[in-house]
């Protein structure tokens, strides 16, 4: 080890592989007739993803997702095998890129169809191409009334070599609000067109729809393939699904930083940026060396929950840029002491959840927008059923 790695950082993500690994197996449980994806998109939601996506498949995720194809084959580049699709497509993508590095890509209409076909004949192999049907998102995927071209279109370029279609695919709006009537006719919508496809000669490999919500509350909905990314991630995908202990997840990231300044001060200081907070008596201010640009949310100025010292504290005034304070209440720890903002929440901790809660989000925004100033410190590498 070298001295820079044994050093107190100023922050840190440590990122706990056996707590993601723990998550693939208890989701795969949940979904026992499913195979399952682990979706590592925007840098496995702040994780990094190519540690996460080797330790998601050492735990038996067959597929990785991604958004972006430039995602898609970043994982390859860095020797990843096995299935991974990418869905956000735009005119003019790597589709070529796409069909030689044996990625699967999606469609949701005729434009991408027409340049998976030319990327396919250039590369001289086919696509494997899972169709998108917009179910009732409205977002992306194909409408109800463009489907059958879409299918046709489809099955014509299977039929001259071009694409192989393995996939038929959907996504839910309301999965993390249990009950919502969304939910029942996006299925009946995902269902017609399924079988619309499969009347007309497609044979899917996998018919999908489920997000972690979905595959933590809606069995209906697992068909052949789950796609989960917060709850691989340990978080819960919303307050009213319980906290990431009621759902059985472990969270995997916990922030943490160390103190660069204790210091004492009089009563009626003003403290940080517009003197949102003002000492109520004389105190201690503790300096905690992350900001906004640190991802943590200006949003939780004031209100944001910080351990220190085994104590709850909240941020006191604003979040700026690369630094906040918190009133200690006379508590003098050392400069170095460390301040955990969120972890999994078993040592008294907040949680990504309670930071979201403060900012008034939702927790994937929370460890998303985790910046890259911040190094992820892996944790737990071997996977420790490996020979099990
Ligand atoms: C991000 C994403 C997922 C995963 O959603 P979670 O709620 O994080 O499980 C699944 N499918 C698609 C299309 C997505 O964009």
């Amino acid at each position: 080890m070298t001295s820079s790695e044994t050093a107190p950082l100023r922050a840190r993500a440590e990122i706990d592989l056996a707590a993601l690994r723990a998550n693939v197996r208890a989701l795969r449980a949940l979904a026992p007739g499913a195979a399952l994806m682990a979706v590592v998109k925007s840098d496995a939601y702040g994780h990094g993803a190519v540690p996460c996506a080797r330790a998601a498949q050492a735990a038996g995720a067959e597929w990785l997702g991604t958004a972006t194809p430039e995602e898609a084959l970043a994982l390859r580049a860095a020797g990843l095998s096995g299935r991974v699709l990418c869905w956000l497509w735009t005119p003019g993508g790597p589709w070529r890129q796409a069909v030689e590095a044996d990625v699967d890509v999606s469609v949701s209409g005729m434009w991408a169809l027409r340049e998976v076909c030319d990327a396919a004949r250039a590369a001289g192999t086919p696509a494997r191409v899972h169709l998108k049907a917009d179910t009732g998102l409205g977002r992306n995927g194909c409408q109800p009334a463009d489907w059958p071209e879409l299918v046709a279109e489809s099955l014509r370029a299977q039929a001259a070599g071009l694409v192989t279609v393995v996939g038929l695919w959907s996504h839910l709006a309301c999965a993390d609000e249990p009950g919502h009537p969304s939910i029942r006719s996006q299925l009946d919508c995902f269902r017609e067109m399924v079988a619309h496809a499969e009347e007309q000669g497609v044979r899917p490999e996998v018919r999908h729809i489920a997000n972690s919500p979905a595959t933590l509350t809606l069995p209906e909905a697992h068909f052949d393939l789950v796609r989960t990314g917060i709850a691989v991630y340990g978080v819960s995908p919303s307050p009213e699904l319980g906290t990431s202990a009621d759902l059985g997840l472990r969270p995997v990231m916990s922030l943490k930083a160390s103190l660069a300044l204790v210091k004492r001060v009089p009563g009626g200081h003003g403290v940080s940026y517009g003197h949102l907070y003002t000492t109520p008596g004389s105190t201690t201010l503790g300096l905690v060396p992350v900001g906004y640009a640190d991802g943590i949310p200006r949003h939780a100025s004031g209100t944001g929950p910080v351990l220190v010292d085994g104590k709850l504290r909240t941020v006191a005034g604003r979040i700026a840029m690369d630094q906040f304070v918190v009133d200690l209440g006379g508590d003098e720890p050392p400069p170095g002491t460390e301040a955990v903002l969120f972890g999994p929440g078993d040592h008294g901790e907040p949680t990504a959840e309670d930071w979201a809660q403060a900012a008034g989000t939702i927790a994937y925004e929370i460890v998303t927008r985790i910046g890259t100033r911040v190094p992820r410190v892996y944790m737990n590498v071997e996977d420790e059923h490996h020979d099990v």
